[in-house]
């Protein structure tokens, strides 16, 4: 008899575990695509294009490798728009005596599929998703027990395990785990990075930013430009691309900021990986082999590795150890307003501004950006983590829950209390304008902490450090900071209090 195989956007994956042992004869793979899943919060336009495009794609795939799909369009005139709905209908159609599908990447959706085991006439099962390098389970034990749960140690393990940049004695290759000093260095001036791949789009493409253009024409973002790689060939393509041509800089500007370069030389992936186009374990054996053959350097390499190895696993493993409650920490109670230049870029804030802009043309920013500017100024200027979160879930192609919501209420906000990241990433302008040229084009002075064309940064900072003391006065990694703000001359502390409150004011009226 039937199995029905259901296949989520981000399961693009040959190798999906909901495909294993499927017999082609009588089995049928059902992917949708369902209004519900679009607007639950309303995502990019270009995101949408994306997944669609590439659900297409993949579908035609799976069909010319002789397996029987059922595939839902959105503009269907049955489509119930809930993947309930859809499963319902094509259990009516097919007859199954089970349903297969693969653990999602969000709580909520795995909440809905464990209510299918009730809701629907047909038994479900809910296989693991193998793609992942670490299991929850794995992940589970590592962090039982442990006080705090470091990624650096779980990252070593890692290495271990899959034998990546390990040396003949089971050794760090080159002697060391971590060669981050040699990383992350200020960008030069005139800084620029090779032009990125812009892919030829089939007819396939060329309906769904049809559909994307009527259907989703209120949603944040700019659909065209669309240069997405939407199959796993292309993706392919990029992921060569920055292996053979981008790789040995990686490192250098890994957190350089450059205005007009939204892209210097990160690898651009994370959208395919994290729809199933590319697989971790594949990446990371390309890039080491590109160390191994000598045409990218070490630090390059394994900074590069350990953001797939290491972070991206880490924080899926935080993501279920500490679901649901995860979602509704707020260590700082930060209850302001998402403010509107998130969505226009309408401030004389030129680095926030680039970014947005940015993401708004694009669907992408870098880890920097997205953790020092506009990361780094809702956690200063005490943005609900529930808005923000939202945010950055909607406004990026790479963005879902498992990943988006530690990186964010985590690292970004310091909501969490310090389970992500020991200490919170505030930064006041001298750290933008080091690792920027945004600085040079401002309407604020980086320099300048007191005044109307004081940097916003500079005063925020100070005041989120007076604000927060008290929580953070046990934080072992913040005494040098806590003893600069304490030193300080009693009316210079006023002053910064009372610019910060200027600022505040300016944020509450759309002038800032
Ligand atoms: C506030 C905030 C929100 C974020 N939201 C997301 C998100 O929704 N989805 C997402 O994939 N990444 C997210 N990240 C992590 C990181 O910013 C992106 O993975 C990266 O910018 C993607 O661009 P890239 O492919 O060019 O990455 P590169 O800089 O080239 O890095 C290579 C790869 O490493 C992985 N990686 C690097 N850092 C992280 C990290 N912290 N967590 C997980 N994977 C990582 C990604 O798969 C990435 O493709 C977020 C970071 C922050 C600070
Ligand atoms: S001066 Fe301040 S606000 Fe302007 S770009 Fe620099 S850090 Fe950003």
């Amino acid at each position: 008899m039937t199995i029905l195989r259901l296949i989520l956007a981000d399961q693009l994956s040959a190798s999906i575990s909901s495909l294993h042992g499927i017999d082609r004869d009588k089995d049928v793979v059902l992917l949708c695509e369902v209004m519900a899943e679009a607007i639950y919060v309303k995502h990019h336009k270009k995101k949408i294009a994306f997944l669609f495009a590439s659900m297409r794609h993949f579908a035609e795939e799976l069909k010319e490798d002789g397996l029987q799909v059922r595939y839902i369009k959105l503009d269907d005139p049955d489509n119930t728009a809930t993947f309930e709905g859809e499963v319902k209908r094509a259990i009516k159609a097919c007859n199954p005596k089970q349903v297969i599908v693969t653990e999602p990447g969000e709580y909520r959706l795995q909440r809905i599929f464990q209510s299918w085991q009730t809701t629907l006439k047909v038994p479900v099962e809910v296989r693991s998703d193998s793609r992942f390098l670490a299991s929850t389970d794995e992940f589970s034990v590592w962090a039982k027990d442990k006080k705090q749960l470091r990624m650096e140690f779980f990252y070593r393990d890692m290495r271990k395990k899959y034998h990546i940049l390990m040396d003949a004695e089971g050794k760090p290759e080159g002697g060391q785990w971590n060669y981050d000093k040699e990383n992350r260095k200020p960008p030069q001036q005139g800084l620029t990075s090779p032009k990125r791949m812009s892919h030829q789009k089939s007819t396939i493409t060329h309906e769904v930013l049809q559909l994307v253009e009527k259907k989703f024409a209120d949603h944040f973002g700019h659909l065209q430009p669309f240069h997405f790689a939407v199959t796993r060939s292309q993706a392919l393509m990029e992921l060569n691309h920055f292996i053979g041509t981008l790789l040995p800089r990686f490192g250098d500007y890994q957190d350089a900021m450059v205005m007009g370069e939204p892209y210097l030389y990160h690898s651009l992936i994370s959208a395919y990986l994290n729809a199933g186009l590319l697989l971790p374990l594949e990446i990371c054996q390309l890039a080491e082999q590109a160390y191994r053959a000598g045409t990218a350097p070490l630090n390059a390499v394994e900074g590069f590795i350990r953001q797939i190895l290491g972070w991206r696993e880490y924080i899926r493993g935080i993501y279920w150890l500490h679901m649901p409650q995860y979602a509704e920490l707020n260590f700082f109670a930060a209850k302001r307003q998402l403010p509107d230049f998130y969505w226009t870029a309408n401030t004389k804030m030129a680095c926030v501004a680039e970014v947005v802009q940015q993401t708004e043309d694009h669907a992408y920013s870098h880890h920097i950006q997205r953790l020092m500017i506009t990361g780094n100024f809702a956690l200063l200027a005490g943005i609900n983590p529930v808005e923000v979160c939202e945010w950055y879930l909607l406004v990026y192609a790479d963005a879902y829950e498992w990943v988006e919501l530690p990186n964010t209420l985590g690292m970004a906000l310091y909501g969490d209390g310090g389970i992500v990241g020991s200490k919170p990433y505030a930064a006041s302008g001298k750290y933008i304008n080091r690792m920027s040229n945004y600085c040079e084009s401002c309407y604020y002075h980086v320099e300048e902490t007191l005044g109307e064309r004081a940097c916003p940064f500079n005063a925020l900072y100070w005041d989120f450090i007076a604000r927060n003391q008290n929580k953070l006065q046990g934080n072992q990694r913040m005494p040098y900071v806590f003893a600069t703000w304490n030193k300080m001359a009693e009316d210079k502390r006023n002053a910064i209090r009372k610019q910060a409150a200027l600022t505040f004011n300016k944020l509450d009226n759309g002038t800032l």
